[in-house]
């Protein structure tokens, strides 16, 4: 079920679209968010931590597979496993520091056409997926469902 599936013009709407979709999040929840490297992962997560009560600057993980952020009594988890391509090879207690009780968590994802293999594991329970593609200039398409097979015209 396509939930929406708009056009953002700047960084801003974007931050703002990551904002409203946090408002439908509660603890546990995963969001999974794909899309091509610059397409905006990062900037509608800052927005979606930010409205959840985020303070500290949100800022793409470097040195390690995440981050958390304290928000409140809650712990907003931003993982980027963009170049991951997939965890059968990866340790499977490499995410249980940052999903579960307690926490929403965003996961940077590549676009289905890069990945090697589709989330899985715990992943595979993501309930909400964000699409973001380059529309040219500050375009960008971004589509937010549920888990399932729609979206792919958004790559
Ligand atoms: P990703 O995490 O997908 O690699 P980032 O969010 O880190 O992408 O970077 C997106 C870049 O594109 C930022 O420099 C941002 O300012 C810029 N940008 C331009 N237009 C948009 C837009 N409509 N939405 C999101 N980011 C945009
Ligand atoms: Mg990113």
């Amino acid at each position: 079920m396509v939930v929406r599936s708009v056009e953002t013009t700047g960084p801003a709407e974007t931050e703002s679209l990551g904002a409203e979709l946090a408002k439908g999040l509660g603890e546990g929840d995963v969001v999974l968010v794909r899309g091509e490297l610059g397409s905006g992962k990062t900037t509608l997560v800052r927005g979606a931590a930010r409205a959840l009560g985020v303070r500290d600057p949100v800022t793409s993980p470097t040195f390690s597979i995440g981050h958390r952020y304290a928000a409140g009594t809650l712990t907003v988890s931003h993982l980027d496993l963009y170049r991951l391509a997939g965890l059968e090879r990866e340790d499977p207690a490499l995410l249980d520091d940052y999903l579960g009780p307690g926490r929403i968590a965003f996961v940077e994802w590549p676009p289905d056409a890069h990945a090697a293999s589709s989330p899985q594991g715990e992943l595979s329970s993501a309930r909400v997926r964000v699409t973001l593609a380059h529309r040219g200039g500050d375009r960008r398409h971004i589509c937010v469902d549920e888990l399932g097979p729609s979206c792919t015209g958004a790559q």
